[in-house]
C-alpha cells in the first residue's frame, strides 16, 4: 500500500448530500429534500446545467432535467437517476415523490418560488413541505481540500492575469477606455484558463472609484489617476475575486492618505482570522482601523464573504453576522474607504481560514508604492 494519502479525484457528491440532509433533519424531520437553485444542484451532484432540480433522500438521487441537458446530466452524474422530464418541472418532481412514499420533503424556502411552492403542495396535498433555508449554503461555506485547491488554481489564473495586464505599464491604462482595459483584463483570465471572469470585472478610473458596483464605462483613463479594480477569474467553477488600486503615475493626495488606512485595516482584519472567532470581531478589527483614522463612515460594506462555485456565499463577515469561522473556510478580506466625488480605495484578497490562523491564498503586493504603474 502507497503511504501517500489520495484524496479522490472527484467530490464526494454522496457525503455532501448526507450532510445536507444531517442538517435538515435535525431541525425539520425530514428525510428528503428537494434542491432547485442551480449552483446548489451543481455542488450536490457535479451537474454543470441548468433548469434541473434535484431531489434526494439517504442514499438516493433524482436529478430531474430536461432533454437539452439529458446527455450531459448522464454524463456528468453517472452515479443518481436522471429523470429526462416531458412536461412541467413541478408535476414530474411530484411524480417523483409520490415514487419514494416521502411525507415531509425540505424544500429551499430562500429559492424555491411562490408559484413552484404553490403549484407542487397542488399535486402534492398530502405531503408537508418543508421550506429549510441556508441549508446547503452552510455545508458550502466549508471547503474540502480539493476545493481550496480549485479556488488556488481561480487565484492564480486572476493574478498571472493581472501581472501581464500591467505588464506594459501604463499603457495598459492610459488613453483607453475603462471599458477597454476592463475586457483586456478579461481576455488576458480566459487565455491564461478561465472560463470566463468570476463577475463582471470592476474598473473605475479616479472619482469613479467611490462607486463600490461600478460598471466601467466610457470615460479615457488618465495620467496621475487612480485606478480601482476588482476581478476574479472562475476556473473549474470556482471563483477567485481580488481588488487592487493602481496608479497610472502621481498618487492623488486624498487617495494616498487613505490607502494606507485601508491597507492597515485588511492587515488587521486578516490577523484575526482564525477557526472559532466569530465572524463580526473579523469585520469589528478592521472596521476600527478606518474608524480611528475618522473614516467609520466612509466603509460603506461588509468586510468580506465566503468564495466557492460562487462569488459572493457564506461566511459573511459583517457587523451583522452570527456565527463562526471554522477550518476550510475561505473568505475574501476587503476594507474600503470611499469618497464620493473623489474616489477610493479598496484592497482585496482571499483567506482560507485553519486552526493556525489565517492563510493568505493571494499573493499580489498592495504596498502603495508597488502599486505605481509608469
Ligand atoms: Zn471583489
Ligand atoms: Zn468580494
Amino acid at each position: 500500500m502507497s503511504p501517500t494519502k489520495r484524496t479522490p479525484k472527484h467530490p464526494a457528491y454522496g457525503s455532501r448530500r448526507r450532510a445536507v440532509l444531517g442538517r435538515c433533519a435535525e431541525t425539520d424531520k425530514v428525510r428528503a429534500m428537494l434542491v432547485s437553485r442551480p449552483p446548489d444542484v451543481r455542488y450536490l451532484t457535479g451537474f454543470t446545467g441548468e433548469d434541473s432540480w434535484l431531489l434526494f433522500g439517504g442514499g438516493w438521487a433524482t436529478l430531474i432535467t430536461d432533454g437539452r441537458f439529458a446527455e450531459q446530466a448522464r454524463r456528468e452524474c453517472p452515479k443518481i437517476d436522471v429523470a429526462v422530464r416531458t412536461g412541467a418541472m413541478e408535476p414530474e418532481a411530484a411524480a417523483a415523490v409520490k415514487k419514494r412514499r416521502i411525507r415531509r420533503l425540505a424544500v429551499q424556502g430562500t429559492h424555491m418560488t411562490v408559484r413552484a411552492h404553490q403549484k407542487l403542495g397542488e399535486h402534492l396535498p398530502r405531503v408537508r413541505l418543508a421550506p429549510v433555508a441556508d441549508v446547503v449554503r452552510k455545508v458550502r461555506a466549508v471547503k474540502a481540500d480539493h476545493e481550496v485547491r480549485a479556488l488556488r488554481k481561480a487565484i492564480r489564473v486572476a493574478e498571472r492575469a493581472f501581472k501581464e495586464f500591467l505588464a506594459p505599464g501604463a499603457k495598459a491604462l492610459v488613453g483607453r477606455t475603462e471599458r477597454a482595459a476592463a475586457a483586456r483584463l478579461d481576455h488576458l483570465m480566459r487565455l491564461g484558463g478561465a472560463s470566463g471572469p468570476a463577475f463582471e470585472t470592476i474598473l473605475a478610473a479616479g472619482r469613479h472609484g467611490s462607486l463600490c458596483h461600478y460598471r466601467p464605462g466610457s470615460t479615457v483613463i488618465r495620467r496621475n489617476q487612480a485606478v480601482l479594480v476588482d476581478w476574479g477569474a472562475r476556473v473549474g467553477g470556482y471563483c477567485s475575486d481580488l481588488t487592487r488600486v493602481i496608479f497610472t503615475g502621481r498618487i492623488p493626495a486624498r487617495i494616498g492618505e487613505i490607502y494606507p488606512v485601508v491597507l492597515e485595516a485588511q492587515r488587521t482584519g486578516i490577523a484575526t482570522i482564525r477557526s472559532g472567532v466569530a465572524c463580526r470581531t473579523v469585520d469589528a478589527a478592521a472596521r476600527a482601523v478606518i474608524a480611528a483614522a475618522g473614516y467609520g463612515e466612509a466603509f460603506r460594506h461588509s468586510l468580506g464573504h465566503g468564495i466557492g462555485l460562487e462569488v459572493h456565499e457564506a461566511p459573511g463577515l459583517a457587523r451583522t453576522q452570527g456565527g463562526r469561522l471554522r477550518s476550510g473556510m475561505v473568505v475574501t478580506v476587503e476594507p474600503g474607504i470611499y469618497l464620493p466625488g473623489l474616489g477610493g480605495v479598496r484592497i482585496e484578497d482571499d483567506v482560507l481560514v485553519t486552526r493556525q490562523g489565517p492563510k493568505r491564498l493571494s499573493a499580489l503586493p498592495r504596498d502603495i508604492q508597488a502599486m505605481v504603474v509608469r
